[in-house]
């Protein structure tokens, strides 16, 4: 059974993120992509957003080898701004130990995220979720929808998709998966509060699979 999990906005949060990404481009490229040129990408995931910012800029599509570059960058600035003494992301506890309980009783657990691999490995450290998660990152040529395939691939199902952002729902519909919302973002879908503690994220995913 794979129960899957967006990280940011859902499991916790990393205030400055987006300029962090900025930041790693701005070190390969020799110039920061704006604000703006960021607000336009379509996509929801690391390599479709900076695939879509190296076609404007540079005029072809990114290659898997810059991308793993573009990867370490971002991983180096998110260790820079977080590490130990530094600011702390913030974890949104009962959902974070509902993980392991769902864990005990069975279930097999994926982060499916937008991050790059690197980074969404950091980030599970940083927020000290459980090590039995499975890590599905951003990667090449693949969009979120893409990446929550391969989690139903590796596992027969039933699954489920959470997520704190519209761009969640839309993969998980794509795919034929239910969804639960985390926060107020996604309207018309059942929801948890971001404190919800870990009996009703529990409660919630036995909801769904009844
Ligand atoms: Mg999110």
């Amino acid at each position: 059974m794979a129960l899957c999990f967006d990280l940011d906005g859902t499991l916790g949060h990393f205030e400055g993120g987006y300029a962090l990404l900025r930041a790693a481009l701005g070190e390969l490229w020799g110039e920061e992509p704006t604000v703006e040129e960021l607000s336009v990408c379509k996509g929801s995931t690391d390599w479709e957003i900076v695939d879509e910012l190296h076609r404007n800029r540079f005029g072809e599509g990114l290659e898997a080898a810059h991308y793993h570059r573009y990867d370490q960058a971002c991983l180096a600035q998110f260790t820079a701004a977080f590490g130990v003494g530094l600011r702390q992301p913030v974890r949104h506890d009962g959902l974070a130990e509902g993980l392991v309980t769902l864990l005990e009783r069975g279930h097999r657990l994926w982060l499916v995220s937008g991050n790059t691999p690197g980074v969404l490995a950091f980030k599970a450290q940083a927020l000290v979720l459980d090590s039995r998660l499975e890590q599905v990152p951003s990667l090449p040529h693949r969009n979120r929808a893409d990446l929550l395939r391969l989690a139903m691939e590796a596992d027969p199902g039933p699954h489920l998709y959470v997520g704190d952002r519209r761009h969640d729902r839309e993969a998980a519909q794509e795919v034929g998966m239910p969804f639960l919302a985390v926060g107020d973002a996604v309207p018309g879908s059942p929801k948890l509060s971001p404190d919800a503690p870990a009996e009703r994220l529990v409660e919630a995913v036995a909801e769904h699979l009844r």
